[in-house]
């Protein structure tokens, strides 16, 4: 660079300084101007040799950053000192111990968090991120700056991305997506929030950012109209009142149209509220909330309202602290429109999330709300059971949980998370209850276990002593107190079907004449080829191992040796015979063509096929499938003339091969039963489900389930167990 440019850059430089003072939204003494300063100071002389990579000086980005925290967010001059520093002990020579000594402990307390949280490199997966996010909000109980001046530091970064290689501004605005929009809307700072999320989408999704964009912008006259008629049916009214206020139109991000397009599967032109009309009164404390509804009464005397969209975030605030009124009516054009009423306290807090909190409220309240939120994140940190990405996961979920209300039948209300399901609700009442959820009604009518409630909803349980938890549950479930119940029945359950099952082996084998001891049970293990003991009897006790199996498990040990030797010596005095019985033995049944389909056949008078003979089919006019021998004399003659009427033939052995069945079940519908169906047919190993297909007509329930089976035994067995369920009528094999 040539001395003049640098001159330039110096010049531009202190520029940014002199307006970062200017802009802060807090108003700044003496002392603390003399500590932005020296921050100033240092960063310029540690940062001196380096640029970023847009070719810029690097200490703009330092300086641009505590621009957002002074400005846009609005914190004290310790955060600002400490954004200046934040990339001081990460990049440079510098230690935390320098920034300590020159700055005092506080300034030194956020810089070390900030460093502590490294920089997620481009390789790391998501449970990586997840990991670092995890590290990040440990830090919070050290000071929440530190992670408000990250977001800020993230903000930036994403402002100043054009001059990064593709790949890695798609990562790091995925990173943004997933990690510190979320962390900002729940911080409360929606400005911030919506930017990271259009930047993201910019860089994620760039086509779909433009067209967005480039609509908003066209429409953009249009919006200043329709709000330009809104105001004039308004004006009078308000003025009336002597209200001193300003009617804005506020459009909506570009990141959430498109996740309203998406949601709703609607293009621009159908998302109906694209941006949201505003009006920000001014008032004293006192007159507050009066204020507020006396505009609502206004708004609503000249447009109809949406009754069941009403939202008073006055009289209880958000957790993140958010005030306002929030009504959607019927406006100009015969349009809903949501309108948000706040006062001029409400908009900044809304805009400045907590630092125009302690602003307003006395410092202390707002620390004790502060501290509610941390604590609890705190409690969600400290257990180590989940994984790092199942916890921002879970986090993330909980920050846009929005609750639903229902009722039970006696008219209590209940609150939910959002996408809470009926299995949820049971569990919600009570365990017990839980447990024993036999069925669920919304509305009087009887919905699935994992049918989706929502607010409004009237929602019965029917229990019975006999219900309880299977598998499949695990999906039905969200809450977290569900799925812990769920899952500690389900073991319980297992427990107890081993328990019956070691209980039967011992009388099975005793038939047998084998005695079950530690000897038996690992013989048994290797021979079935599982893991351990309660593998074993959970099995016998479900009827996996049924006795079939276990007079194999007898004969494979009642010594091997004796029956090698009569075989030997029965092969000895007739080899041939012994073969052909063997064989005929195995080789059980017919299977044609492709498939291997069992059909009906005869075998044909000319060459008597028997198991085992190599054979093909040939479709006659009047007599169906005959089964001749390949060597058959007629066989040349029918395969040269009726080439088209040959079918591929060939014996199996049906204990080895698998085969196709179909069932048809028919009972009286139940809550439940699917499940219990499906579970028997999933939990046997041994059995395959191709397609199920249920229906169900005025409590009459058909249903039709194709699986593939090892042999007959099993899939007998299978209809058994079935027939088994408690309101199941009938089941056939087809
Ligand atoms: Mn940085």
């Amino acid at each position: 660079m040539t001395e003049e440019a640098l001159e330039i850059e110096n010049k531009e430089i202190a520029k940014q300084y002199k307006r970062l003072l200017k802009i802060s939204y807090r108003t700044l003494t003496k002392e603390d101007k003399k500590l932005i300063r020296s921050a100033f100071d240092l960063a310029v002389d540690a940062h001196k040799d380096q640029r970023r990579k847009s070719g810029e000086a690097y200490i703009f980005h330092p300086i641009a950053v505590a621009k957002i925290v002074a400005s846009e967010i609005g914190l004290d001059s310790t955060s600002i000192a400490a954004a200046l520093l934040h990339d001081v002990v990460e990049d440079t020579d510098y230690t935390i111990a320098d920034i300590e000594q020159m700055f005092g402990e506080a300034v030194a307390r956020i810089v070390d968090g900030l460093t502590k949280i490294s920089h997620l490199s481009e390789d790391k997966d998501v449970s990586m991120q997840a990991e670092n996010f995890r590290k990040m909000l440990l830090t919070l109980n050290e000071d929440i700056r530190v992670i408000i001046i990250k977001i800020a530091d993230r903000l930036h970064n994403m402002q100043t991305m054009d001059s990064m290689p593709p790949h890695k501004q798609v990562k790091i605005a995925s990173e943004t997506l997933y990690i510190y929009a979320p962390l900002a809307h729940r911080i409360g700072m929606y400005n911030i929030k919506t930017e990271l999320e259009d930047l993201s989408l910019k860089y994620t999704e760039p086509e779909v950012y433009n067209d967005i964009f480039s609509k908003i912008k066209d429409s953009k006259e249009q919006q200043d109209a329709y709000i330009e008629s809104f105001t004039s049916i308004l004006k009078n009214s308000l003025d009336k009142e002597e209200l001193e206020y300003e009617i804005k139109g506020r459009p909506k991000s570009i990141y959430s149209i498109r996740r309203k397009m998406m949601v709703q599967n609607v293009t621009f032109d159908e998302v109906y509220d694209k941006f949201a009309v505003r009006i920000i009164y001014n008032a004293i404390p006192e007159n507050e909330k009066f204020l507020a509804w006396k505009i609502y009464s206004i708004v609503t005397d000249h447009f109809r309202p949406n009754p069941t969209r009403l939202r008073d975030w006055i009289s209880s605030p958000k957790s993140t602290g958010y005030e306002a009124l929030h009504i959607t009516v019927m406006g100009p054009k015969g349009r809903w429109v949501e309108v948000q009423i706040r006062s001029e306290r409400m908009n900044e807090i809304a805009e400045k999330g907590f630092a125009a909190h302690y602003k307003y409220k006395n410092k202390e309240k707002g620390d004790v709300e502060l501290d509610d939120w941390l604590n609890k994140l705190q409690d969600a940190l400290g257990s180590d059971e989940i994984s790092a990405v199942d916890f921002v996961e879970e986090f993330k979920l909980n920050l846009y949980a929005k609750e639903i209300f229902v009722f039970s039948p006696m008219g209590d209300l209940y609150s939910l998370p959002k996408g809470s399901t009926a299995l949820d609700f049971a569990f919600s009442i009570h365990t017990e209850v839980g447990l024993h959820t036999r069925g669920t009604k919304v509305n009087g009518k009887l919905v699935p276990l994992s049918h989706h409630l929502k607010s409004g909803d009237q929602v019965e349980i029917i229990t019975s002593d006999k219900a309880k938890p299977n598998a499949n549950w695990l999906d039905y479930a969200t809450s977290g107190r569900a799925l812990t119940k769920i899952k500690s029945s389900l073991k319980e359950e297992e427990k107890l079907i081993a328990a019956e099952g070691k209980v039967v082996l011992a009388r099975k084998l005793k038939s047998l004449k084998i005695t079950l001891d530690e000897n038996t049970i690992n013989q048994l293990v290797n021979f079935f080829k599982i893991k351990t003991s309660l593998d074993l009897f959970y099995r016998v006790g479900a009827g996996i191992i049924d006795n079939k199996k276990l007079k194999e498990f007898a004969a494979s040990r009642n010594n091997a040796f004796v029956s090698f030797f009569k075989n030997r010596l029965r092969k000895t005095s007739n080899p041939e015979d012994i073969d052909k019985e063997e064989i005929t033995a195995k080789y059980d049944q017919l299977v044609f063509g492709k498939e291997e389909d069992k059909l009906d056949y005869k075998l044909a008078i000319c060459c008597n096929p028997i198991p085992g003979d190599k054979v093909f089919g040939f479709i006659t006019v009047s007599e169906g499938i005959k089964v001749h021998k390949k060597s058959c004399p007629n066989a040349l003659q029918l395969q040269s003339n009726f080439s088209y009427r040959i079918i591929k033939a060939k014996w199996i052995d049906s204990t080895q091969s698998e085969f196709k069945s179909e069932l048809v079940i028919s009972g009286i519908d139940t809550m439940g039963l699917v499940n219990e169906v499906t579970k028997i047919i999933s939990s046997n190993h041994n059995i395959n489900m191709i397609s199920v297909h249920f229906e169900s007509d005025d409590g009459v329930f058909n249903g039709q389930v194709k699986v593939v089976v090892k042999n007959i035994s099993i899939l007998d067995n299978l209809v058994k167990n079935i027939k088994k369920i408690n309101g199941i009528d009938k089941v056939t094999r087809v």
